[in-house]
């Protein structure tokens, strides 16, 4: 493989899709949206979720999830090894593999693979962690989540130009090779970065971002990023993460996010035609 490619390879515009894990999220109106959409012409890169995946497998593996609480609040998995391990075979064994199914039978050339492939995802291992539990802090050191560092993006444009079309899952890779945990909103806002997207869609179980959620005569069509950290006040739960996401892919170098609705027909055409909530 090899960078001396034509300039249009370097440069076309490519969409970057999230797909939520949470209930409701259509993976299969996503694929055939997806598609449609490559069969016209675009270049798409899907990320994807599995948190309700693995927190089910945890449960009939008898290895249930746990989850940290911040000293800001915010809540996370706790990932020690054999977290990891049934993160992985969530991840990447179920989710993962029915998305690239199901978009090889709708005739797209679909690639999945995890951050740890060619590096991908290249991360370090956050070494301490603080917990929060019943007004008490606790350092936790065997935890395996991560921060991306890195995103190889001459990988994705490899395959995007050879005709593939990349299904990544949320793992990311230590400089030692450990397998880590990252958050797949923010894994697909570092590749939308990355590449230069022209927009990075997160398909959500919401119609869009919401000013007073659940309300959604509230439902917010545009906002600059310079409003996104007063967004956060609104933001409940994991729609921080996505706030947070849509700040950090547009820092990166993507040209738009659109926080959509994924549980409707043709979702990410919805996105790139007006639905959800735009953000330059
Ligand atoms: P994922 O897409 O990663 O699986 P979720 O769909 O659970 O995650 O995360 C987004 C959720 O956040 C929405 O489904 C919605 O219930 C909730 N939410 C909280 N605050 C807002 C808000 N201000 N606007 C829209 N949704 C919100």
């Amino acid at each position: 493989m090899t960078n001396q490619k034509p300039d249009h390879f370097n440069h076309s515009p490519v969409i970057v899709v999230k797909a939520g894990g949470a209930a409701g999220v259509d993976f299969d109106a996503i694929c055939r949206d997806a598609a449609h959409r490559i069969a016209i012409g675009d270049q798409l890169v899907l990320v994807h979720g599995g948190s309700d995946a693995a927190t089910s497998l945890g449960e009939a593996l008898d290895y249930p999830a746990r989850f940290i609480t911040s000293p800001s609040g915010h809540s996370s998995r706790y990932s020690d090894l054999r977290t990891m391990e049934i993160f992985s075979m969530a991840v990447n064994g179920k989710i993962n593999t029915r998305l690239v199914g199901t978009l090889q039978s709708l005739g797209v050339n679909a690639l999945g693979l995890s951050g740890m492939d060619g590096r991908l995802l290249a991360a370090e291992r956050k070494k301490a962690i603080i917990s929060v539990e019943g007004g008490k802090r606790k350092v936790i050191r065997d935890d395996y989540s991560g921060r991306i560092l890195q995103v190889n993006s001459a990988l994705l444009r490899d395959l995007l130009a050879g005709g593939y079309t990349p299904v990544i899952a949320p793992l990311a890779v230590s400089k030692e090779g450990e397998a880590l945990n990252v958050d797949a909103d923010r894994a697909a806002a570092m590749v939308a970065g990355a590449l230069k997207a022209l927009r990075l869609v997160l398909l959500t179980a919401a119609p869009a971002l919401l000013r007073s959620f659940p309300d959604e005569s509230s439902l917010i069509r545009f906002l600059e990023r310079a409003d996104l950290d007063q967004a956060q006040e609104y933001a409940r739960g994991r729609m921080k993460k996505k706030v947070l996401a849509a700040k950090e892919a547009l820092q990166g170098g993507a040209a738009g996010v659109v926080i959509a609705d994924g549980r409707v027909t043709d979702p990410v055409s919805k996105a790139l035609e007006g639905a959800g909530t735009l953000i330059q």
